[in-house]
């Protein structure tokens, strides 16, 4: 049974003026209901890490990945809570370098400055069972860089993520989705187990474990335009 894999970025009140990419902050009270009708319609929110059985195949069930790309400190305050209570697991795709930071590479396109999560908050996080993922250092391009550089992105976001944590790093994000072979073979042999992009369609079996679709929510989904995503 083919597996959506949810990709969220903020989870917050909207900025009320027109900004780049307010579509990618998701209000509370919007992702409180979609992980409500996740459980209304019998599925398990599980992290990447813990739906890959899932996902290759050997195992079966209702099962929906939950991933944030970012870090964001309002998925700490607003989306932790609501996971917490439903039992769900999730993914989050931390940048690095901006532990405790913001989202500097977003501001130079005109969007809000947000706070990133902090080494204590990852800590916590992960503690509650849910995963650290990895995002690069400072969120490239990586198809855009040269190749060592690609490689230094990619190995030192996991070592530092798994220096908080005291525990493996599996799972990489690339960030905008951009990817490609040689990119894929540069998280493999960095040591992560399976990386997501941003082709919009459910995970099957035969994908490549270093290729994993993955189905943005955004501000304005309705229920119904949330729940095609997770079941067509
Ligand atoms: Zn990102």
């Amino acid at each position: 049974m083919p597996v959506p894999i949810l990709l969220y970025h903020q989870i917050d009140v909207p900025p009320a003026k027109r900004m780049p990419f307010r579509s990618m902050i998701v209000h509370p009270d919007a992702f409180r209901r979609q992980m409500a009708w996740l459980r209304r319609l019998g599925y398990q929110g599980l992290s990447l890490h813990d739906a890959i059985p899932y996902i290759e195949g050997r195992k079966s069930g209702k099962v929906a990945v939950i991933t944030f790309d970012d870090g964001f400190s309002n998925v700490y305050e607003n989306a932790l809570p609501v996971l917490q209570e439903y039992g769900f697991t999730a993914t989050n795709f931390f940048v690095a370098n901006q532990i405790g930071g913001q989202n500097a590479w977003d501001i130079p396109l005109g969007v809000a400055p947000a706070s990133c999560m902090s080494a204590s908050q990852i800590r916590e996080w992960a503690a509650l069972g849910h995963e650290v993922g990895s995002h690069t250092l400072d969120h490239v391009r990586l198809p855009d860089v040269p190749a060592e550089e690609a490689r230094r992105q990619i190995v030192q976001a996991r070592d530092i993520l798994q220096d908080i944590t005291g525990a493996p790093v599996t799972s990489f994000a690339y960030p905008y989705g951009d990817e490609n072979a040689r990119l894929r073979t540069i998280v493999r042999e960095a040591g992560y187990h399976h990386a997501t992009t941003t082709e919009r369609r459910r995970a099957q079996p035969r994908d490549d474990g270093f290729g994993l679709p993955r189905l943005s929510i955004r501000r304005n989904d309705s229920w119904l335009h949330f729940l095609k995503k997770c079941l067509m």
